[in-house]
């Protein structure tokens, strides 16, 4: 039977046998680093044809290459054709011993319906220590996910943790008017902080929030998580490199439907704004990141369905544009009471890009379209998923592994402040407001996170 996949053997600088590598920048430089690691670990490599002739019919390993190094992913036979979709590298966890350790803080939805199944599914980190207020829930998760009882602490032994080897990093999950306080006496506790979006209830908040990781020299990330998700970092290449020429306009929208007034999403001083700071940030925080470039100006109208109980302290909703000094504008809309859509699109010269569940948990869809003479082409760019969660908490863990600083630090979660509260007064006093703010985009990240 003829073989549809042609691999061709490859010589290495000792002259052993190798195979042709599976595309990925680091991936790329095994080839070279066999000669060494082959002398070391005494590795031989057959022919796919030499062990599967001698051994038809019986269980063996197929040729593969066993990297010493536990970054470097093992390299097995290769067997797709390039005619399809190519599977990443095989995954490098480190062993648990060695990952970085978590405290996660507040057991409600986004803790218990992502982040903790998400750092069971991560490769550098792991669910080491719990925070509640309340013992009945924490006992039955801590059985759940394998925290020792002594591992668990309340609001109010919260600071014994400085005290755990075991936690690196604290991991802030509670209402966002919680974050200063908790961000605060974390870092004196002596950890690593990463702090769910928005940072605050304000800028000043953050502030004090990024003074005390510096004074505590520990490392703060806001879990910007868009920023770590492949459809959206496609995106943003795609911007990059121009392939669509000049872009000049970003229409973005998410919205979703809210029904409990008492949570504390519709209270003022748990939540510091109504659905902008919650879910109208994606809109604001994308746009930047995929521009990678600072507003100069915006311009906001706000609205509440008068007499409505879910809006009597918090906003409904909040529309707004955003000028760029390149000249794009951006267009944002978010909204607490209409059917959940997360979207946005980029309408450049030669083409638009537009990311449908652009913001969800999953189900990323990014199409493009463009002219091809008398043809107006539409293309659906297919990235296999990755749990966004599980990405970004183990870019953390990089950079307290690797003393990096974050990709979205505290800097970052403070911008998209200044940014709110301008917006804010923009549609108070019903004029366009300056940033005062002159950050650059690049000034406001870290080096870019290694993605597999
Ligand atoms: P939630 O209401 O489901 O959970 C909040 C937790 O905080 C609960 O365990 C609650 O017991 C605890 N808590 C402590 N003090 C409290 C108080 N005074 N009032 C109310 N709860 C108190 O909220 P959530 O949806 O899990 O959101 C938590 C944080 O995560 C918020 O900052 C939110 O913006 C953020 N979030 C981020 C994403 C994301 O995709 N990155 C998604 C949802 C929420």
């Amino acid at each position: 039977m003829k073989d549809k996949v042609r691999i061709q053997p490859l010589a290495s600088a000792s002259g052993e046998e190798v195979h042709e590598p599976i595309s990925r920048k680091g991936f790329l430089s095994l080839t070279g680093r066999y000669a060494a690691i082959g002398a070391v670990s005494g590795l031989v490599l057959k022919s796919s044809q030499e062990v599967l002739g001698q051994n038809a019919k019986k269980a063996v390993s197929p040729p593969v290459r066993v990297p010493a190094k536990s970054e470097d992913p093992i390299v097995l036979e290769k067997w797709k054709s390039e005619n399809d979709q190519q599977s990443g590298p095989t995954p490098t966890p480190l062993p648990p011993g060695s990952r970085v350790g978590y405290a996660v803080v507040g057991l409600g939805h986004l803790s218990l319906e992502e982040i903790l199944p998400a750092l069971e599914m991560c490769k550098k980190s792991k669910l080491t220590a719990l925070v509640s207020g309340s013992p009945e829930k924490m006992k039955k998760v801590a059985a759940q996910y394998g925290v020792k009882s002594e591992s668990c602490y309340s609001y109010e032994t919260y600071d014994q943790l400085k005290n755990n080897p075991e936690v690196d990093v604290i991991y802030i999950v509670l209402p966002n008017g919680l974050h200063r306080e908790y961000v605060v006496r974390g870092a004196k506790a002596g950890k690593h902080i990463l702090c769910e979006k928005p940072m605050a209830n304000t800028a000043a908040e953050c502030k004090d929030m990024i003074a005390a990781c510096n004074q505590a020299n520990v490392k703060l990330m806001v879990a910007y998580r868009i920023q770590y998700q492949p459809h959206n970092r496609k995106l943003r290449e795609i911007l990059q490199k121009k392939e669509f020429g000049t872009t000049k306009v970003v229409e973005a929208s998410n919205c979703q439907s809210t029904a409990n007034p008492d949570h504390w999403r519709h209270k003022i001083k748990l939540a510091g704004g109504g659905v902008l700071p919650d879910i109208g940030l994606y809109c604001l925080n994308t746009t930047r990141f995929v521009l990678g470039e600072e507003p100069t100006e915006v311009f906001a109208y706000q609205y509440s369905t008068p007499g409505d109980p879910l809006f009597k302290e918090v906003e409904e909703f909040v529309s707004w544009q955003m000028r760029f000094p390149s000249g794009v504008i951006a267009s944002c809309v978010s909204n607490y009471d209409v059917h959940e859509s997360r979207r946005y699109r980029v309408l450049s010269e030669k083409g638009w890009l537009n990311l449908d569940k652009a913001y969800a948990y999953k189900g990323q869809e990014l199409t493009r379209a463009k002219a091809d003479g008398k043809m107006e082409l539409h293309e659906t760019i297919g990235i296999a998923e990755k749990n966004q969660f599980a990405t970004e908490i183990d870019h953390f863990s990089d950079c307290v592994i690797n003393d990096k600083k974050p990709f979205t630090p505290g800097e970052e979660g403070l911008q998209d402040h200044i940014i709110m509260e301008a917006i804010y007064q923009s549609a108070r006093e019903g004029r366009p407001v300056k940033i005062t703010s002159e950050a650059t985009n690049a000034s406001l990240h870290g080096p870019e996170p290694e993605m597999e």
